[in-house]
């Protein structure tokens, strides 16, 4: 990309103001570059505010993407430092255990390939599991594990710090603003984008960022651009804020050899989120929570486990889409065949947030490709 070819500083636009658009946004108004942040509604209201937030690296494949999310994970107390306030980053570990002996050999070897790598996460004897979280009615225990790193944010938060710090660099956020076209121009054998359309008319760019989560590929489509991205139903339940549940953990999560699987978190505010079902596999079917039933199950399970939440109500539920890449993996980088144009779409893009920010403003603003995102580019679903 030669962005810098004129020796003027190029005007970005980034098209989504969630986590991974806000973050982006951040940074390249750091790098001093001028920024136009667009978004269809409100910033951090699609699939950023739904998400568990659960910051870690614990179940990523392979041992490339464990990296990312590792190093990562290992960014975001700078990254929290430098957006200033409190997002209400919260560390603490997570917590699981098995039910089965199946599940115990599962737990087990996930264990032993995580130490190689070296995740620091261990075995717990049942004992060890009652003594760290008192308050936990289990069930039977066959294995259990503790991780010492993982955590989870405030989403809203790290979104509104993201944005207010681009603005106080210099950049525009443009919100109930909807994109609908690229006007396009050749540029050799590839197109670059000239001007982002809108509802509320054209913006003239030297680069475009699509950031827009589950929206990115339809997006991708307008620029003439085929993303392989689906996306899986999501939905997370907030209560009313209790006094502790948790001794020290951060994140829960109950059996994933048991039905239904519960991923649980206390925000520092006293609200628990409740998240039923898988964590966003390629395969998964989404979320638990569709129907009001479904949600009442989820937190009538919550209470077998945690006798704390017997007085506890669903004050909010959020449903939405999860952006997932055909094979699970972000797609970053600009592309091959529109030479300005950046795609930002990824699964876990809470714990990645302070990474992809990072890295892809300095893809953007220096034209220098980062040879660890080399195995997330657009090009990799070429296969002739
Ligand atoms: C239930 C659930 C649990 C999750 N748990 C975790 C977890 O524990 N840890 C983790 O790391 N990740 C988790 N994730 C994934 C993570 O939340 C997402 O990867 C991340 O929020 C994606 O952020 P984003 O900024 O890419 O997308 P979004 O937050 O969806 O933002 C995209 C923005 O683009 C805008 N947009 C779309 N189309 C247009 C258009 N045409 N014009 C202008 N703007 C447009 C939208 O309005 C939106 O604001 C979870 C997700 C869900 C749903």
């Amino acid at each position: 990309m030669e962005l810098h070819a004129t020796g003027q500083r190029p005007h970005v636009v980034v098209v989504g103001a969630g986590i991974v658009g806000a973050a982006i946004a951040f940074h390249l108004a750091h790098w001093g570059l001028p920024v136009t942040v667009v978004d269809a509604g409100a910033p951090g209201q699609a699939t950023t505010a739904v998400s568990f937030a659960w910051i870690n690296s614990r179940d990523k494949n392979p041992r490339h993407y464990h990296d990312l999310n590792r190093r990562s994970l290992d960014m975001w107390d700078r990254f929290a430092r430098r957006l200033g306030g409190d997002v209400g980053l919260t560390w603490g570990g997570e917590l699981r255990w098995a039910a089965t002996e199946a599940g115990a050999v599962e737990m087990a070897n996930r264990v032993a390939v995580l130490q190689g790598w070296g995740y620091p996460i261990r075995l717990l004897s049942p004992a060890e599991l009652k003594e760290r979280e008192p308050n936990l009615t289990t069930g039977p225990v066959t294995a259990a594990s503790f991780t010492e790193i993982d955590g989870h944010v405030e989403t809203a938060r790290v979104v509104a710090a993201a944005l207010a710090g681009a603005e106080a660099h210099g950049a525009r956020v443009l919100t109930q603003t909807r994109v609908t076209g690229f006007r396009r121009s050749p540029h050799g054998d590839q197109q670059r984008v000239d001007g982002v359309q809108t509802d509320q008319g054209e913006i003239p760019c030297d680069a475009v960022v699509l950031a827009a989560g589950p929206d990115t590929a339809a997006l991708a489509a307008l620029a003439g651009l085929t993303v392989p991205l689906k996306h899986t139903f999501g939905c997370t339940l907030l209560t009313n804020p209790l006094p502790p549940l948790f001794r020290s953990t951060a994140v829960l999560h109950t059996p994933r050899d048991a039905d239904p699987m519960l991923n649980i978190r206390q925000l520092p505010d006293g609200r628990v989120m409740l998240h039923g079902g898988a964590h966003g596999g390629i395969y998964d079917e989404g979320s638990l929570g569709r129907t009001e039933e479904e949600v009442t199950a989820v937190l009538a399970a919550a209470r077998r486990y945690l006798p704390l939440l017997a007085d506890a109500e669903i004050q909010e539920v959020r449903r939405g889409r999860r952006p997932i890449p055909e094979d699970g993996l972000p797609i970053l980088g600009f592309t091959q065949a529109v030479a300005n144009l950046y795609l930002a779409a990824m699964h876990s893009g809470v714990t990645l947030a302070a990474l992809v920010g990072e890295l892809a403003a300095l893809e953007i603003a220096t034209g220098r490709p980062v040879d660890l995102l080399a195995p997330y580019r657009l090009e990799r679903f070429q296969t002739t």
